[in-house]
């Protein structure tokens, strides 16, 4: 694999089974490698804080199983403290693969639990304001080319607990005006929060570079998003039996806006839901999104990495 970087990466620092306790009888074997893509595509959203399958892999091998099968960048994101920092270190360390890019934010449902003030463990946690403040600090480090994952969670955190709702909405707006004054691009977790999530930003504004990560809408939501002139990344949840929905928004849509993520090591795609998940894995998600909008999968491949390199202004050092 090609690179420039002569000390080793560090390693992950956390288990998958530590935020995901069901992981533990599922198959963590890793799937083979699909075949490699006709040309190059960036993993726009990962998590490669996390250590997952029954052979722990590298940073360093994450990328050599991304280059081998044709993704030859991943943007790395940090969201709770411990990544938002692991993050951060591993971007400014001489050992940080030069096909890397990352960035930070207080995820949703973090924002809830730093306004109460404990983790799920109880454990003290700093302030709501104090975690941001870090993160803005952090953003401004080498290698940060987005602000994310911020948004609004429904699912996790409960639509009635009036103080987490409170939390999210404020820890959003400031991540959205974060966005502003650095000039990066957001990305958006949006669960279960859509018509909430629009209304934060029509009143606040979005950023520029609006990005709706692991996009989870219908085809409407969908349309709303391109109308405005937001950006729809796509996981492998699109390849899933039941999301339908999820395909039938890819159609309304089309191409133009469309970038391709694996939010590994979460939501593998078809077939091999389940297992671990890495960026070499995304031939399989580009696959079904080239089909669904009735394109050859070079052309699905060219048009989204053309779509990438604008939203995060970095092609320069993935490329020759
Ligand atoms: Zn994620």
């Amino acid at each position: 694999m090609p690179s420039s970087h002569e000390t080793e990466s560090p390693a992950p620092v956390r288990n998958r089974e530590d935020i995901d306790p069901r992981g533990r009888s599922r198959d963590r074997s890793w799937p083979p490698a699909p075949d490699p893509l006709p040309f190059p595509v960036i993993d726009n959203h990962c998590h490669l804080d996390f250590a997952d399958g029954e052979r722990s892999l590298s940073i360093d091998d994450h990328v050599a199983h991304a280059a081998a099968a044709g993704i030859d960048g991943q943007i790395t994101i940090g969201s709770d403290l411990e990544a938002v920092r692991w993050t951060a270190a591993l971007l400014a360390s001489d050992a940080c693969p030069p096909s890397l890019r990352g960035g930070v934010a207080v995820h949703p449902n973090e924002a809830a639990l730093h306004a109460r003030g404990t983790d799920h463990d109880g454990a003290a946690l700093i302030g709501l304001g104090a975690a941001i403040a870090e993160v803005s600090e952090l953003l401004r480090g080498p290698g940060m080319v987005v602000v994310g994952e911020t948004g609004l969670d429904w699912f996790r955190t409960s639509r009635t607990d009036e103080q987490a709702r409170a939390a999210q909405i404020e820890s959003f707006r400031a991540h959205i005006a974060l966005a502003k004054e650095l000039d990066l691009p957001l990305q958006i977790h949006d669960r279960d929060a859509h018509r909430d999530v629009l209304e934060v930003l029509e009143a606040d504004g979005a950023p520029e570079r609006t990005v709706f990560h692991c996009f989870s809408g219908d085809a409407e939501f969908a349309r709303t998003c391109v109308d405005r002139g937001w950006f729809l990344s796509f996981a492998g949840t699109v390849t899933f039996k039941n999301a339908a929905d999820l395909r039938a928004a890819l159609t309304e849509v089309g191409l133009g806006r469309v970038m391709v993520e694996t939010d590994a090591p979460f939501l593998t795609p078809v077939p091999y839901r389940g297992r671990p998940n890495s960026s070499y894995l995304i031939p399989l998600t580009m696959a079904t999104i080239a089909e669904v909008t009735d394109t050859s999968l070079e052309e699905a491949c060219r048009v989204v990495r053309a779509t990438t390199e604008q939203v995060y202004g970095w092609p320069e050092t993935v490329r020759a």
